[in-house]
């Protein structure tokens, strides 16, 4: 029997998808899901819903819920870590002390949607990922982790360095090529793509349609309906920017195009203020990194988990609400690739093996793979524009870098390097004192007594 695990099985972003698509996968059936979250009301919601959809598709499948990580990861085949242990409240309160220095930062960073230096607000979420690795190496050593909760670039690498067990980062990012695909009116059954990098920061170096290079149809599309589009497109969520002046001038600085997340960070002179950020990423929300934003995206998720208790409380069937198609989350899949080797390409995080020749074997790069019973094989890319690999690719490793170091030396002075880093204060004594602030936030009690 197969035991799939998800950690932090409480979000409201990911866990009914992997139960909807591992019950619409016949080579998993006869499986344990077992389902595990530290806070035991949204586990028990989702736990109760995930058994209702089970029955109503009358498919068999175990499911268990616990509050104990040790229970999860007994006997595990595939855990999926989605666990956000700070939380988006969180993010808000360091977002709101930055506001209050003056300091506006919405996203320069590719990981992490935060300002501060992501040592620091994400300290919690290095210790609980390293912990779950830890002991996955005394419950299921041969266990795959499928580390899909942020920063997936810097967890994937931390613990391919730090752990024997077996760690594929799943993002779903990369799917954005399909709005380029639409908004050309391209058939997407009829688009390839292929956008590798390092995670929240891939590039999409092949692109084809009915077998041809599409790439001279986005150039079409830039010189000839770009912008009208820009002037008449209402973006239907934050979210919505694959499109974007700030993703066109990426393509044409750096000689491919920005894919998913990719296209949220860039440079800092795309996010100066808010007029600023209108202009890169439209109207009307100026992308998913605003003041506005990103507190209607936290609301959101919590309008979204309170429909989901609702759902409990109705006689409404799960099946019509979540619907009977699979998602196009990658998770489930994987598993049945291996566990069934159904050879599959899938586009994972794992570590270099020099697929990336500019940078160290043991780097996690998003690229794609083949998958099946024998593990997972990177496969062969294109090169990368040098200047690419000059001003993006080896500036990001770097900063995976500098927060692992960060992290493992727990080294104040890097932190304050990292506020400094993108002139977004005033002056150096500004930035102690912001730094000061944000270590003096009741949450940030443990990482002040890390970082000296
Ligand atoms: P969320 O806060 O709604 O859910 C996270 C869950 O983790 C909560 O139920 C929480 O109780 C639980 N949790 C916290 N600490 C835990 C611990 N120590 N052990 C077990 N469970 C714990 O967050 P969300 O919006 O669902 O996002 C989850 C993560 O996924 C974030 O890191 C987000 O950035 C990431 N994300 C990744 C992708 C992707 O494609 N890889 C897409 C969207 C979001």
């Amino acid at each position: 029997v197969t035991k799939i695990s998800i950690i932090g099985a409480g979000s409201a972003v990911f866990s009914l998808n992997l139960v909807k698509d591992l019950c619409l996968t016949p080579g998993l059936w006869g499986s344990t899901l077992s389902l595990m979250d530290i806070d035991a009301e949204r586990l028990d919601i989702i736990y109760r819903l995930a058994k209702r959809y089970i029955q109503e598709l009358t498919i068999d499948l175990e499911v268990e819920q616990t509050t104990l990580l040790e229970t999860t990861l007994r006997d595990a085949d595939f855990v999926i870590n989605t666990a956000y242990v700070k939380g988006h409240e969180y993010a808000q309160k360091i977002r709101d002390i930055a506001s209050q220095h003056g300091y506006y930062y919405y996203r320069d960073y590719y990981s992490i949607p935060e300002p501060g230096p992501p040592a620091l607000t994400n300290f919690e979420q290095l210790n609980v990922t390293l912990d779950i690795a830890r002991q996955m190496e005394t419950f299921c050593p041969d266990a795959y982790l499928l580390q899909a909760s942020n920063p997936v670039f810097e967890l994937t690498t931390l613990l391919t360095r730090s752990t024997e067990i077996k760690i594929c980062g799943i993002c779903h990012g990369h799917l954005h090529y399909r709005d380029i695909a639409s908004t050309l009116d391209l058939d997407p059954a009829q688009v390839t793509a292929e956008a590798p990098g390092l995670n929240h920061c891939i590039w999409l170096t092949h692109f084809q349609y009915q077998g041809k290079n599409a790439y001279p149809l986005i150039d079409e599309w830039i010189e000839t309906q770009a912008h009208e589009y820009w002037r008449t497109h209402v973006s239907a969520n934050p979210f919505d920017i694959q499109m974007s002046p700030a993703a066109v001038h990426q393509y044409q600085l750096f000689g491919l195009f920005p894919i998913g997340d990719t296209v949220r960070s860039g440079g800092w002179w795309y996010h100066t203020d808010r007029p600023v950020k209108h202009h890169w990423f439209g109207n009307p929300w100026g992308g998913p990194d605003t003041e506005h934003s990103r507190p209607h995206h936290v609301h959101d998720l919590a309008q979204r988990r309170e429909t989901i208790k609702h759902l409990l409380e109705t006689d409404t069937k799960v099946t019509h609400t979540l619907g009977s198609h699979r998602s196009l989350e990658q998770h489930i899949p994987l598993i049945d690739a291996i566990v069934n080797d159904h050879t599959n390409i899938f586009q994972v995080n794992i570590p270099n093996q020099g697929v990336i020749p500019e940078l160290p074997h043991d780097v996690a790069v998003e690229v794609p793979a083949s998958v099946n019973k024998h593990g997972i094989q990177p496969q062969p890319i294109k090169v990368f524009p040098r200047k690419l690999m000059l001003e993006v690719l080896l500036p990001r490793w770097l900063a995976m870098e500098h927060l692992l170091e960060t992290y493992l030396q727990g080294d104040r002075s890097m932190l304050l390097w990292n506020v400094l880093q993108y002139h977004h204060i005033a002056s150096l004594e500004a930035a102690e004192i912001l730094l000061d602030d944000w270590l003096r936030m009741p949450e940030n009690m443990s990482a002040r007594r890390h970082y000296t």
